[in-house]
């Protein structure tokens, strides 16, 4: 079996305001609620997925997101 590295998605909730940057970049994995919260799909990151997340994370103004290695 592949020795692959399993990237997830965190999220620091009090950072987060609810903009929605991330979720513009990357719909499948970020949605913002009508309250403001935002919902992590996953949130675990397929390979194929991960320069788009990656992109939404580095997008996110407030630094409320990371991608991390399991
Ligand atoms: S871009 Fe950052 S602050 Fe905006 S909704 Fe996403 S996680 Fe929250």
């Amino acid at each position: 079996m592949a020795d692959e590295q399993q990237h997830r998605i965190q999220l620091d909730v009090p950072r987060c305001t609810g903009l929605g940057l991330c979720e513009a970049m990357s719909p499948d994995h970020f949605e913002v609620q009508d309250d403001g919260s935002l919902v992590i799909h996953g949130p675990d990151v397929n390979a194929g997925d991960l320069v788009r997340v990656r992109a939404a994370v580095a997008a996110c103004p407030t630094e409320a997101l990371r991608l991390v290695v399991r």
